[in-house]
């Protein structure tokens, strides 16, 4: 043990459980928040932590359970990875989006500033918060124009955690997290669905999968990578805001064609707009395009420049694009198989 303690927010998601893992290993004493159920239990199971987490019941529209969590963690250290995560879900609930990941940010900082004020605080910002602002590399100096009822929730939190920093002299940093993903994605995200789908479809389990946007251009980095430059931030002797992401971009056409690749299944697109498709050799239709996948605004292309978490904490994205997608294929194939997923 190092002694210290650290509270995490959403600690069942993808990121709260790497993280969750990562502070294990560095000897924290680790409080995980999360809503009742047990929607993201497979994800310590599959990390091998089930159990080593002191689990705290938080749902952040409640103010009274977030200051018995605070009190009951005493924490060092804060993540705030709780939220209503789906970019397409806010358009359907705008209202439930902004009540937990912008009011609940706020009932979150104001319980710290009463119960925690010596606490380090992280805040799970967004690469969506730069919404439309053209196609250069997007760096912690460039302007926000969010484009979902999602990302103008989150630039309500980013900004406040700001406003904490500065007017209320608390220790309170953003990490502005360009897409990070992994085997431990929730099946709901496009990444995810796309490589089940290559799997289950080689294992003649499915036939074809629907997606939107194909040209969406995306910053894709693994998700482990990310949350040990979340903790890295924390641990800097002033708070501050960092871009998270490699600097690499891809369209979603292209990770498609990559994990169907991973999983032996060459495609080529035919058709364009709603029409196209993705066909396999066999001249069956695989990957079809939906409406119903598409965002009502959608952001075309999120580039990020992560030089200064690079330069300040000595963190840069290293697995690539093609690796990634391929390490998600075959993790589906192991979990299929009822092996071990190497995460
Ligand atoms: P995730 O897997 O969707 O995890 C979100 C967690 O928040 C889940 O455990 C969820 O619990 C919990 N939650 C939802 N509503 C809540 C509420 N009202 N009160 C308390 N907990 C609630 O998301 P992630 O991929 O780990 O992302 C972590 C954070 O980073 C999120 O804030 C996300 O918006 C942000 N982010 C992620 C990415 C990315 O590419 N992954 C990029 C930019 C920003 P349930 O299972 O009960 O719903």
């Amino acid at each position: 043990m190092n002694g210290k303690r650290a509270l995490i927010t959403g600690y069942r998601g993808q990121d709260g459980a790497y993280l969750s893992r990562l502070l294990l290993e560095k000897g924290y004493q680790v409080y995980g928040a999360d809503r009742a159920g047990d929607s993201g239990q497979w994800r310590l199971r599959e990390l091998g932590i089930e159990g080593r987490v002191q689990e705290l019941p938080l749902d952040l529209l409640e103010t009274s359970n977030i200051i018995d969590a605070l009190e009951k963690a005493r924490p060092d250290e804060i993540y705030n990875f709780a939220a209503q995560s789906f970019v397409l879900v806010s358009f359907a609930q705008p209202v439930l989006t902004a009540e937990v990941n912008a009011v609940g940010v706020a009932r979150l900082l104001e319980a710290m500033r009463k119960a925690a004020p010596e606490a380090r605080f992280f805040q799970a910002s967004t690469a969506e918060l730069f919404g439309s602002t053209g196609s250069a590399q997007k760096n912690e100096t460039t302007d926000f124009h969010p484009k979902s009822p999602y990302a103008v929730s989150k630039l309500y939190a980013h900004w406040l955690t700001v406003n904490y920093r500065q007017a209320q002299g608390m220790y309170a940093c953003n990490g502005i997290l360009f897409n990070h993903e992994s085997p431990l994605r929730g099946e709901e995200f496009l990444t995810r669905k796309i490589t089940m789908a290559a799997a289950r479809i080689t294992k003649g389990l499915q036939e074809k999968v629907a997606v939107g946007n194909l040209d969406a251009l995306r910053d894709w980095g693994y998700a482990k990578e990310y949350v040990d430059a979340m903790w890295r931030i924390l641990q800097q002797p002033e708070p501050d805001d960092y871009i998270l992401a490699t600097g690499e971009v891809h369209s979603v056409r292209e990770f498609i064609g990559t994990a169907f690749a991973a999983a032996g299944l060459g495609l080529r697109w035919e058709g364009s707009g709603l029409q196209e498709k993705g066909v396999d050799q066999d001249g069956k239709v695989r990957v079809e395009v939906s409406k119903e996948f598409y965002r009502p605004a959608d952001v075309k292309e999120l580039i990020g420049d992560a030089s200064k978490a690079e330069r300040v904490l000595g963190w840069k994205a290293r697995t690539k694009f093609g690796d990634l997608a391929a390490m998600m294929v075959d993790s589906e194939i192991r979990r299929m198989e009822g092996k071990k997923v190497e995460l």
